[in-house]
């Protein structure tokens, strides 16, 4: 296939309009630094000639999609995140294909990795939990309205921008890559009971997940970490949570937590509740940044 046949351009921010006609190719793009590496290609820094626009590339090799037969799982994957628009939501500008590879515009993420960060400081502060904790929950709510459940939020798939914006930067197109990483690195950490145990689930598993990542911001590791992944398995559907001494964490962070860990999906606290609790007033700066 001649690879200018497809294009799906949606609107980048402050783009002259005749660019947003264009058929896009590779030639467009000045490629720059490698960003990263995923299970079905690489990410780079690019820049479109013309605009100068700075993005973020990913090549997919097709050979790759084909080999797990994702073709229709990414291409609808693409148009939900192409079609959301929000703060909090990594922007996919738009795609295009050659013979071998296809090629997401992505917004740049200059913060790379929230996960890497939490690596690095172990904890993050209850400011900037709460502030990471509030921007997910208004990007959730947001997806929510537009019915489409993320399922797969971890900080592995959380991105930060140059102010330190959260953003979620991965739509979980790849079952294949969800469930392989849940065999191999024990992503089961934040998958809610109702997945673990396979029965069906609705939104109420992306609140569950807010209040495994809050745990996690505030103590530095997943509420139902075990040895084993039988153990967090069975954990989770305990809901055998605990609140360690230390690192010193208020009650109203401890309280939301527990708000959020419900093992009935539907009494766990709504997005909008969350918006409105104690900790998350006191706490979280309302520009949703977290760096100056
Ligand atoms: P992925 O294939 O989405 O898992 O991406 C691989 C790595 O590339 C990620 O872990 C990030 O470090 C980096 N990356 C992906 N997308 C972006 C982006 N839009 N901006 C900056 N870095 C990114």
């Amino acid at each position: 296939m001649a690879s200018r046949a497809q294009n799906h351009l949606q609107k980048p921010p402050k783009q002259p309009p005749r660019i947003l006609k264009k058929q896009w190719s590779i030639d467009d793009f000045e490629i720059g630094k490698p960003l990263g590496k995923g299970k079905f290609g690489r990410v780079y820094l690019a820049r479109e000639i013309k605009s100068k626009y700075v993005v973020a590339l990913k090549i997919i090799f097709k050979e790759q999609i084909e080999k797990y037969r994702l073709h229709h799982q990414l291409r609808r994957e693409l148009e939900i995140q192409s079609s959301l628009r929000h703060p909090n939501v990594l922007r996919l500008f738009g795609w295009f294909h050659d013979d071998e590879r296809i090629f997401l515009i992505l917004e740049y993420a200059h913060g790379g990795e929230l996960y890497k960060e939490l690596r690095k400081f172990r904890t993050f502060s209850e400011e900037q939990a709460a502030t990471y904790i509030a921007s997910l929950t208004q990007a959730l709510a947001y997806c929510h309205e537009k019915h489409v459940i993320h399922r797969d939020i971890k900080p592995e798939n959380l991105l930060l921008d140059h102010e330190g914006r959260l953003k979620i930067g991965d739509f979980g197109w790849s079952v294949q890559s969800r469930s392989k990483r849940r065999t191999m690195c024990g992503t089961l950490d934040y998958l809610a009971p109702e997945m673990v145990e396979n029965k069906a689930h609705d939104y109420a598993v992306d609140n569950w997940t807010l209040g495994v990542l809050c745990y996690e911001f505030v103590y530095g590791m997943p509420p139902f970490e075990a040895e084993s992944q039988k153990d967090t398995f069975r954990r989770i559907i305990k809901v055998d949570l605990n609140f360690p001494s230390t690192p010193q964490v208020s009650p109203e962070a401890k309280n939301l937590i527990s708000r959020l860990l419900v093992k009935d999906s539907s009494k766990r606290l709504a997005l909008e509740k969350i918006m409105d609790h104690p900790w998350i007033i006191k706490n979280a700066n309302p520009i949703g940044a977290c760096w100056n």
